[in-house]
């Protein structure tokens, strides 16, 4: 295969100038980047003409595949016509107003604001914040706890880090660095106790939730984040009844349900948001990724009308909101993802996960039968098949991510690239997939 020299001096020139993101410094610079230079629906190719199936939708949210020109002629007319502006003290534009509009149209029901990011990780620290501000208006200082979950993903930013459940993601971070208990994963394949049943799982984790409310006292907490199916962390589909316990929970405790749409909203899981999946209602929602199918940074919060005017009394008495970022809003972005949603509709990408579903998850669930594989798992068009040294005994591979990693290199070779998780391998493929793809992914894998 020709291997051009440009390919070569660019890996280079990479190893001497970046720090990459979640990634061992050391073994990059000994193995190198794999540099990826073009795109094509759900395939991209790598500088040396290695072509891939991009079976995680770059990080799980290129909804729209790798080639949508629409995509590029809306930020190109909107270049044009206003690059850019900010929010700030009353200033607005209209791609930013669309996108409010459209968003509280489309999530359910009791979601009325829109604060716009450019990163989940800002989303979620600015939910942190905002619920602080809120309680603090509302006289409650003491209120400012978070509960979160083991394995959890919510962010890598102070806040938004500490709200994570993984390790890797704390340690030599010094976080968590904001008040949050993490509670168990839940997880049946891995937490469940011999013989516990779904159910009875899920009544555990509620039980263990509510002795830990009552622990800190509701009168400390003030919201529980949570992935709908937790996602970055090894895809990990929440026990029947699981939600239903929490909300309740929350409603009894006046504590704020935060459902962390990054990856499970906009049709991952064959239901528009994930919630829905699952049936629970929050009050606070963080979309992101699939918004814009990541052609662009963005993200958004979107919370209940009950806080904003609580928050809006607040910023009254203070003359101000003290919080935004320059790109909040952004016009390309927001203008890019009203277009990417709009292609969404047209093309009925949500509908298409929702029809695909059956195939794609029983087609993992085949994988599962493999003498390495200890679960395979998955809601919609996300899923894992998770690795063990020993099927009987669930026992891991040592050193965990060994086998990951090993995997991840064969995956290269066959041409198809998934995510490992430690020895969890994630596939999450563009929405617009069809059966054949499915197939496809599914043979490479
Ligand atoms: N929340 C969830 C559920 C995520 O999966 C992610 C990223 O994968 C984030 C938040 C953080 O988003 P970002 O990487 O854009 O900061």
């Amino acid at each position: 295969m020709f291997v051009s020299p440009l390919s070569n001096s660019l890996a280079a020139a990479d190893i001497a100038s970046t720090l990459h993101p979640n990634t061992n410094a050391r073994l990059h610079e000994k193995n190198g980047p794999v540099i990826i230079e073009r795109g094509d629906g759900i395939r991209v190719w790598d500088t040396n003409g290695k072509d891939y199936i991009e079976g995680l939708a770059g990080l799980w949210s290129v909804a729209v595949g790798f080639s949508e020109k629409r995509l590029a002629d809306v930020a190109y007319q909107q270049m044009l016509k206003l690059p850019y502006y900010h929010t700030f003290a009353s200033k607005a534009h209209e791609p930013s107003i669309r996108l409010a509009e459209k968003l509280i149209e489309m999530t359910p029901a009791g979601l009325d604001r829109v604060f716009f990011t450019n990163s989940g990780s800002e989303a979620n620290d600015t939910i942190v914040k905002l619920v602080w501000y809120y309680n603090n208006a509302r006289g409650l200082p003491k209120k400012k706890k978070f509960l979160a979950r083991n394995k959890g993903y919510h962010g890598i930013t102070v806040a938004s880090g500490s709200l994570t459940g993984l390790p890797v993601n704390h340690k030599d971070f010094d976080l968590p660095a904001i008040p949050v208990r993490h509670l168990t994963c839940p997880h049946h394949y891995r937490f469940g106790l011999p013989g516990e049943s779904e159910a009875e799982f899920a009544a555990r984790l509620v039980a263990e939730a509510e002795a830990v409310f009552l622990e800190e006292g509701p009168d400390t907490i003030a919201a529980f984040i949570g992935e709908p199916l937790m996602a970055a962390g090894g895809v990990m589909p929440p026990p029947e009844g699981y939600w239903q316990g929490i909300e309740a929970l929350c409603r009894k405790y006046d504590i704020l349900l935060v459902s962390d749409e990054v990856i499970c909203g906009f049709g991952r899981l064959g239901t528009p948001f994930g919630c829905q999946k699952y049936g629970f209602k929050p009050d606070i929602m963080t979309v992101s990724k699939q918004i814009v199918s990541s052609y662009m940074p963005l993200a958004a919060l979107l919370f209940s009308d009950e806080i904003y005017q609580v928050v809006a009394d607040n910023t009254n008495k203070l003359n101000s909101f003290g919080h935004g970022f320059t790109a909040s809003g952004h016009p390309v972005a927001t203008a890019v993802a009203l277009e990417n949603l709009a292609i969404m509709e047209e093309r009925d990408l949500m509908g298409n996960a929702a029809r695909l579903e059956a195939t794609f998850q029983s087609g993992l669930r085949r994988l599962g039968a493999h003498p390495l594989v200890g679960e395979a798992r998955g809601a919609g068009l996300i899923g894992a098949l998770e690795l063990v040294a020993d099927k009987a005994t669930k026992r891991p591979f040592d050193p965990i991510g060994r086998v990951g990693a090993i995997a991840t290199e064969e995956g290269h070779a066959a041409g198809l690239i998934f995510r490992a998780i430690g020895d969890q391998l994630a596939l999450c493929p563009p929405l617009i997939v069809n059966e054949a793809d499915i197939t496809e992914i599914l043979a490479r894998m």
